[in-house]
């Protein structure tokens, strides 16, 4: 649970996460791969914890995951940005495409139970 309560949008969140980023000189092109790797890392964390209960039985960390969830959050708020785009933006294109490849809805279209 986080020490203060806050009234976040994505687009907030996405001003947060770029203070605490700073571009190298150069081509931006650096920036990017560094922001690509790094939400590559992060998925391949979040993966780590899975392997880990499918190899060893493990229990699913939720709280580490969830932890690795904001990490590669913050990388793509930030590759977000040197794109030009605001999170919010990233969202409802998202939200966009997903409309229209299941305009029912995946639980409707596929009558599943949304696992
Ligand atoms: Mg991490």
């Amino acid at each position: 649970m986080p020490d203060e309560q806050l009234d976040l949008t994505l687009d907030h969140y996405q001003d947060l996460a770029l203070t605490t980023w700073k571009r190298t000189p150069g081509d931006q092109v650096d920036d990017l791969a560094y922001l690509a790797l790094g939400l590559n890392g992060e998925a391949g964390e979040v993966a780590e914890h899975i392997k880990k209960r499918l190899r060893h039985g493990k229990e699913i960390d939720r709280d580490a995951i969830k932890h690795e969830l904001g990490d590669l959050l913050w990388y793509a708020a930030v590759m977000a940005h040197e794109l030009g785009f605001s999170l919010e933006d990233v969202a409802a294109d998202n939200i966009a495409k997903l409309r229209a490849r299941y305009p029912g809805g995946f639980v409707q279209r596929w009558g599943g139970n949304g696992r």
